[in-house]
This record gives structure tokens, C-alpha cells and sequence, in this order.
């Protein structure tokens, strides 16, 4: 008997439920992985046509000092909009957050990505619609609240070469109409305001308006809401559908109008 109850013993230890194994933030950060949303600053980083000056790097310093130890130092200038960088809402709308004004939680999230690279293909001057928005909800859910949306159109495999990702490789005013590239309709922007709650909106062009766009409204649209915009964002198509967390460092410039931005992305991966 004193056997059997031991034997009931064992067995009913065996088949206790384990506990949740407790894991620490950094093992959980280690079993995911990390995608760099950003293109490097150089000389071939895309600017507006318009644009005086691009990307420039000056070397201050790079050698053996009298003292005998190698430093190297460098300056650099750069317009705030070029290359993958953040608008800030008073971008296009007054009175709105500046680049050092936007809250931190407004910069991090778990980001949406619609994909609407089938759609851009024959068509440079693509307008995603609410329709496309729509279609994804259909297959994935309502876009959830605090979401950071992500559009992909395709066009990061173009960066940076101007011609094919601007549409033109021309400088100046008058490069400006012959912009194309695919990006975010107006009518999507308002229907995202009314009826949804994002805190960030990206794409992997150059502008959430279109190339061809002459009022650029889909800007007005959300930065009048204080929705913060990240535009040229790099390796959308290393992301999930959704479910990744997002993490954005712009360069924190005072009453900046937007700026270089480092954006990155964590995906979560099976932690055991
Ligand atoms: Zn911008």
C-alpha cells in the first residue's frame, strides 16, 4: 500500500501543470529579432528636388594627433526632410508638436503594414485608398488603436536611385511635376482620422502625398491631428503583417519641422 501511495505520489507530481516559466525582459528581447527601418546618411541620401543642399560630411579631424593617438572627427549638415527621416506635425499643420514637442509613446508601437505593392507595379502614381484599407482589415482585423501603420509600396527596392524612386533625377523647381511615385490618398487619410486611432503613420517613398500631389493634403490631413509621419522608411518588407514593435529616434532637434531619423523594429520570435 505504502508503495502504491508513493508510486500516486510520483504521478501526481509528474502531472502538475508547470508553472509559467518567467523569462526577463532581456531574454525575451534576445529571442526576437531586430530590423533597421533606416537608410544610411551619405552622399546618395534622396533629398526634394528643390533642396539646396543634400547630405554633406565634413572631416574635421582623422589621423595620429601630436599627442600620438589616433581620432577622428566629423561635421555634418543635412535639410531636415531627406532621406529616412521624421515629420513632425507642425511639418504641415501650425500650432502641432515639433520634433522635440512628440511624446515618446507617439513614437513607439506595433506597427500595421499594408501592402499594396500589387497595385503600384504598372502604376507609379498609385493612390492607396480606403478600399486597400479595407481589404486588409477584411483578412487581418480592425487596425488596432495606437497602431503604428506602415504602407508598403514596393518602392524601397528603388532607393536610391532618384530616377527610378523620385521619378526624376533633376534638380530644382522645376523637377518638382515630374515626381512620381505611389503613396497615400487624401480620401484614406481622412477616413484613417475619422475612424481610426494610429499614432504614426510611414512608407517606404519619399512623401505620404504622391509625387504628382500639388496640395500635399494627405499631409494637412493627419499632422492636424498630431499623427507623426516617417517617410522613406527602409526594409518594410522584413516586417510582418502586424504584430512587430516599432521604435522610433529622430534626432531631436528644437522646434524642428522633422529630421534623420533612426528607426528600427523588433519581431517577436518563440521564446522558450
Ligand atoms: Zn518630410
Amino acid at each position: 500500500m505504502k508503495k502504491l501511495a508513493a508510486i500516486l505520489f510520483l504521478f501526481a507530481i509528474a502531472c502538475k501543470e508547470q508553472p509559467a516559466k518567467k523569462i526577463s525582459l532581456s531574454q525575451m528581447l534576445a529571442s526576437g529579432t531586430w530590423v533597421d527601418l533606416s537608410y544610411s546618411f551619405d552622399s546618395h541620401t534622396l533629398y526634394w528636388p528643390n533642396n539646396p543642399t543634400g547630405f554633406k560630411l565634413d572631416t574635421q579631424f582623422n589621423g595620429i594627433t601630436p599627442a600620438g593617438f589616433y581620432y577622428s572627427s566629423n561635421q555634418f549638415f543635412a535639410p531636415e526632410h531627406g532621406g529616412t527621416h521624421l515629420d513632425a506635425p507642425v511639418h504641415f499643420a501650425k500650432g502641432k508638436w515639433s520634433s522635440d514637442e512628440i511624446p515618446l509613446q507617439n513614437l513607439l508601437g506595433q506597427s500595421v503594414v499594408i501592402d499594396v505593392s500589387s497595385k503600384t507595379k504598372d502604376n507609379a502614381d498609385y493612390l492607396i485608398t480606403v478600399a486597400d484599407a479595407e481589404a486588409w482589415e477584411k483578412e487581418n482585423g480592425k487596425i488596432p488603436d495606437n497602431a503604428v501603420l506602415l504602407f508598403k509600396t514596393g518602392w524601397g527596392q528603388y532607393y536610391p536611385d532618384a530616377a527610378k524612386y523620385l521619378g526624376t533625377a533633376e534638380k530644382g523647381t522645376d523637377a518638382i511635376p515630374k515626381l512620381h511615385f505611389p503613396s497615400i490618398s487624401p480620401e484614406l487619410a481622412a477616413w484613417l482620422v475619422k475612424n481610426r486611432k494610429v499614432k504614426a503613420i510611414g512608407i517606404d517613398t519619399a512623401s505620404v502625398d504622391y509625387g504628382q500631389s500639388k496640395d500635399f493634403k494627405t499631409h494637412q490631413i493627419i499632422y492636424a491631428e498630431n499623427i507623426v509621419g516617417f517617410e522613406n522608411v527602409a526594409n518594410i518588407e522584413k516586417l510582418p503583417t502586424k504584430g512587430a514593435f516599432i521604435i522610433a529616434l529622430p534626432m531631436k532637434i528644437k522646434g524642428g519641422t522633422g529630421g534623420p531619423l533612426r528607426l528600427i523594429a523588433w519581431i517577436p520570435g518563440n521564446a522558450d
